[in-house]
């Protein structure tokens, strides 16, 4: 315990004595407060948060006052503490694993907790509108869902048992069965846009938007027929096929890229060109539908950058943006993330051999009104992925910029790709559908913000799209680097005159990018506890509205969260910084989950948006699959949608 207390102390400076222990709800986790009432006339409160599968202790448990200390226990109201079981897994914060250390599994707790009805009884509305059979097929679904979640291991067999069902043709049309009339309905838009579309107006009534967000991945159809057409895009393309065994030899690819891939992509682009229409299209129809809707609110899509371009092209685009930005660090003696014009000269007189002759130049494009300063964001204007090859042609020696910095074949691709990706965003403009570029691993991250902001540029330009932004970027909260980087992406909006807009979010592939950084000997990107990823999600929120107001701009924020603590601080902040229009923030949820607290955003006035995923069965489900492996916490955030869901039945039953 003293663990614990003195963990509590270093976060609460004020708390000296322990007086009572609650558990309580705060955010989906459970939270045991640690409270003393009064310090210094102020309430002054600590949470720890605890894992999950303690819930269903804390949904019987309300308010101990009584709490005493011993070396090794606890007791609350002369009940001891200390039932130890196995380690939480690292998706809980630290204190949870300091608590869970000591005392594990509180299972003892048997009272009732009065206020949770209470609680829900707002968040409850959602569910009335469900059929009693659509509600017992979400319960199981999402109870289901929790198991997974709790057991990893188990997602990667049903993973593989949908993988082989092929073979077996009987087993295999009884399981898709099975599948689309549970978990496909329940978290699924559809298997083709026609039902998207009738999904996404029938929670139009409900005041519900929807973001199509097309799932599926390459199928083998689409592999056969890649196969078939690799002579054509030899001729029409000459997208090459170079593999070489050599990694890191510099100027010479690392990776294959093949055929296959290439005439995949230019398949997705087709897709989402579909998706962008029938948002359109679903946007036009939601007033009639509902015409009591003022507004029609808007449409959304979703993009993965890594389906329309070789994910080891983004891998090595993405590497030398990193060692773009090092080289910068190289040159910033003061830390500052400001270098001085003498500095500049220097360190580039260090690096490269053409300083006399190219010099000059450099310094009138990266300082054009002679302010002696120059910064990242200007730096990183000037070294894109396609400048990189002329600047290491005179590199002093062959360093890493000159190693990773892609060889011309790459560049054709590279080129290839963000046609591929322009064309998507000039569709989504024509029809002034929200563009949202999804976040992904932060070893293909670099090269999808470097794609993001340009096409940001484009097509958020003040003067062409003076209501707003088209194309938003994700901010993943969980990186460490992301404060600055918001930093750094706002100031460019401002500086080269486009709206900022983003999807923050908390970033989903947490476990992957840890056990990455433990086998590759690099320290992690992730913050170290889930308290300082949530500090950081509250104050780039924060900042990213405070800067709206001070700049006057239209920056807009999708909030992709189902942490209810997160909505109601954004929801607070609005009211405290007067923004006036609901079009600032936008709330977002996956589709299936979380109504309760869409209920809530809706009963203030704003609309939700929930992620629509689509695509045929076989196809959507692996994707899904693949989704919950690399974050198996969301599913064990259904617990609410759970209680509401079965309050709901039973109130029917009795
Ligand atoms: C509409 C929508 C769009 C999304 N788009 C993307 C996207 O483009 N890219 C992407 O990566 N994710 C995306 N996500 C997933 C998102 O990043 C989260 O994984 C998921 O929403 C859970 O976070 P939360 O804020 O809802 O809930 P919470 O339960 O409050 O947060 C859980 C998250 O906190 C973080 N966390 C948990 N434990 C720790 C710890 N010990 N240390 C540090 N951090 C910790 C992890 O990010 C974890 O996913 C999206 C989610 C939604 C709803």
């Amino acid at each position: 315990m003293s663990r614990i207390v003195s963990s509590l102390k270093e976060r609460c400076s004020s708390l000296s004595i322990l007086r009572s222990i609650n558990f309580c709800k705060h955010d989906r986790y459970n939270s045991l407060i640690i409270s003393q009432n009064q310090v210094h006339g102020k309430e002054c409160r600590a949470y720890l948060s605890v894992p999950v599968r303690w819930k269903s202790v804390s949904n019987r448990a309300s308010s101990f006052s009584a709490i005493s200390e011993s070396k090794d226990s606890i007791s609350i109201e002369g009940e001891k503490i200390d039932q130890i079981s196995s380690p939480v897994d690292s998706k809980d914060s630290l204190s949870t694993s300091l608590i869970n250390e000591q005392y594990g599994y509180l299972s003892t707790f048997q009272k009732k907790n009065d206020s949770k009805d209470e609680q829900f009884s707002v968040e409850s509305a959602p569910y009335q509108r469900h059929s009693t059979l659509d509600l017992i097929r979400s319960i199981l679904v999402l109870k289901s869902c929790q198991i997974m979640g709790a057991h990893p291991k188990l997602l990667s067999q049903i993973e593989h048992i949908f993988a082989s069902r092929k073979i077996f043709p009987v087993t295999s049309s009884f399981l898709t069965f099975i599948i689309r009339n549970t978990a496909f309905r329940h978290f699924c838009g559809g298997e083709n846009i026609q039902e998207v579309r009738n999904k996404s107006l029938q929670l139009w009534k409900i005041r519900t938007g929807t973001i199509l967000d097309y799932a599926a991945e390459h199928t083998q159809e689409d592999r056969k027929n890649a196969t078939k057409k690799k002579d054509n895009i030899v001729g029409n393309n000459s997208v090459p096929n170079f593999n070489t065994s050599t990694p890191n030899k510099p100027n010479q690819p690392a990776r294959t890229y093949d055929y296959d891939t290439e005439y995949l992509c230019d398949k997705h682009v087709e897709i989402f060109l579909e998706c962008i229409r029938a948002a359109e299209s679903i946007s036009e129809a939601r007033k009639e539908v509902a015409p009591e809707t003022e507004n029609r609110g808007k449409s959304f899509a979703a993009l993965k950058v890594t389906s329309l371009g070789n994910p080891f092209l983004l891998e090595r685009m993405s590497s030398a943006i990193s060692e773009g930005r090092n080289l910068f660090s190289k040159f910033d003696k003061s830390h500052t993330g400001v270098i001085s014009r003498k500095d500049f000269e220097e360190g580039y007189r260090l690096f490269f051999k053409d300083a006399d002759e190219r010099l000059p130049n450099i310094l009138e494009r990266m300082d054009p009104d002679d302010s002696g300063k120059i910064d990242y964001v200007t730096w990183s204007k000037f070294l894109g992925p396609a400048d990189l090859p002329r600047i290491v042609s005179s590199c002093r020696k062959a360093g890493p910029l000159f190693r990773s910095t892609p060889t011309g074949k790459e560049l054709e691709l590279i080129h290839v790709m963000y046609n591929r990706i322009n064309k998507v965003a000039k569709e989504a403009a024509r029809t002034g559908t929200r563009l949202l570029i999804d976040a992904e691993q932060t070893y293909f991250q670099p090269a999808i913000d470097n794609i993001t902001q340009n096409l940001q540029q484009r097509y958020n330009n003040i003067d062409m799209s003076p209501e707003g932004p088209i194309i938003f970027g994700t901010h993943q909260c969980y990186l460490q680097s992301t404060p600055q980087k918001i930093h750094h992406d706002v100031e460019r909006a401002l500086r080269f005159k486009y709206h900022f807009a983003t999807k923050l979010v908390r970033g989903a592939y947490m476990i992957g990018e840890r056990i990455r950084a433990l086998h590759m000997g690099y320290p992690s990107p992730i913050f170290e506890t889930k308290a300082a990823t949530d500090a950081c999600f509250n104050q780039s929120l924060e900042y990213i509205l405070s800067q709206r107001v001070l700049q006057n701009t239209k920056s807009e924020i999708m909030l992709g969260t189902h942490n209810s603590d997160s909505v109601k601080l954004a929801m607070k902040l609005l009211n405290d910084l007067e923004i006036s229009s609901s079009e600032t923030i936008y709330f977002a949820q996956l589709l299936g989950m979380s109504d309760h607290l869409a209920s809530l955003v809706m009963t203030n006035g704003h609309i939700v948006y929930k992620y629509m995923p689509y695509g045929k069965v076989d196809e959507v489900i692996p994707y899904l699959l693949r989704r919950a492996q690399e974050n198996s916490d969301i599913f064990s955030e259904s617990s609410d949608d759970i209680y509401c869901m079965s309050k709901e039945l039973l109130q029917r039953i009795n």
